[in-house]
């Protein structure tokens, strides 16, 4: 397919690069040129605006930090709104708020184009091996249009309800998995406080109930105290704003969510919003001396 990409940042330069790798002809455009060039490199094309990346594509992938740049991009002069053909999809993969995504789809939609928000969870390493899981909400025909691109970028691909659905479903992976980052970087300033081999005690607790993808993932950056982004912090306390947002309006009680909210943004108030969420690790190190 024709393939139109905006935003090549940690996770849109890799997926766009795995849709040149399963033939699509990428028209990649960034706010920062290196990152296009990156995708020159791996085969794709580049565009020096939105529009001229739009102007003939079959499907429109965005991938951008949050909600300001996906109003900017989709609904600005030079935007998608404005130039893309009729009939073209328009999947956004950025992870914004529902009303965000169930707004473009409407407005989308009236313009003739068939809009998904199909935001992702699995990081860098899931984009880069293109194993995201793929969260969808929007028209099911849509979605079978758009497989042949999702299924390059993910393994797991679900449909899970109308236009904003996919977001709501990513708030509640971003409350998971604060709270499970929280939880290592407790359990690993505990083990060091208790003289625990740490290496040791992290590999045998992946092995059992404790074990969990984030674990496996984020345990190097742990173990080494490095914090290269990855995902940053600054994006996390962005998803949990959303998630703490629809709670208030549902009159909902999370407390370890709240709990993990707060403690991100303490961590952005530290100077830390630039690293990976795994530096939550820090904070704990802060509220105890180490
Ligand atoms: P990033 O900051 O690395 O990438 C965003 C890219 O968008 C940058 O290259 C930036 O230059 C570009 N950009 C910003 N405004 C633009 C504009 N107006 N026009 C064109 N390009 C513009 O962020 P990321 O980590 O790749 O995250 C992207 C989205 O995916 C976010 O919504 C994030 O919450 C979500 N996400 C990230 C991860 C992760 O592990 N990094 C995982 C799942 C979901």
């Amino acid at each position: 397919m024709k393939v139109a990409f905006i935003g090549l940042g940690i996770m849109g330069g890799p997926m766009a690069a795995n849709l040149v790798r399963a033939g699509h002809d990428v028209l990649g455009h960034n706010r920062s040129r290196p990152a296009v060039d990156r995708l020159v490199e791996a085969g794709g094309r580049a565009a020096g605006s939105v529009a001229e990346a739009v102007r003939d594509a079959e499907a429109i992938i965005t991938m951008l930090p949050a909600d300001p740049q996906v109003t900017e991009v989709a609904y600005g002069d030079d935007g998608i709104l404005a130039h893309a053909p009729q009939g073209a999809l328009l999947i956004d993969m950025s992870t914004v708020t529902p009303a965000t995504s169930a707004k473009l789809a409407a407005d989308g939609a009236e313009r003739g184009l068939r809009v998904l928000d199909a935001p992702v969870s699995g990081g860098e390493a899931g984009a880069v091996e293109g194993v995201l899981s793929i969260m969808v909400g929007g028209e099911a025909a849509h979605l079978d249009a758009a497989r042949p691109l999702l299924d390059a970028l993910g393994t797991t691909v679900v449909h899970v309800g109308p236009a904003g659905a996919g977001q709501t479903v990513k708030a509640a992976n971003q409350l998971m998995v604060a709270v499970h980052i929280e939880a290592l970087a407790e359990a690993a300033v505990f083990l060091k406080a208790s003289g625990a081999d740490l290496e040791a005690a992290l590999r045998v607790l992946g092995g059992g109930l404790a074990g969990s993808t984030v674990l496996q993932r984020k345990q190097g950056n742990v173990l080494g105290e490095q914090y290269a982004p990855g995902f940053r912090l600054d994006l996390h306390r962005k998803d949990l704003g959303i998630v703490m947002d629809a709670a208030r309006e549902l009159g909902l009680a999370l407390p370890a969510g709240s709990l993990a909210a707060q403690l991100v943004a303490s961590a952005c108030a530290n100077g830390d919003g630039g690293l990976d969420h795994s530096a939550l690790l820090r904070g704990v190190q802060r509220l105890n001396g180490a």
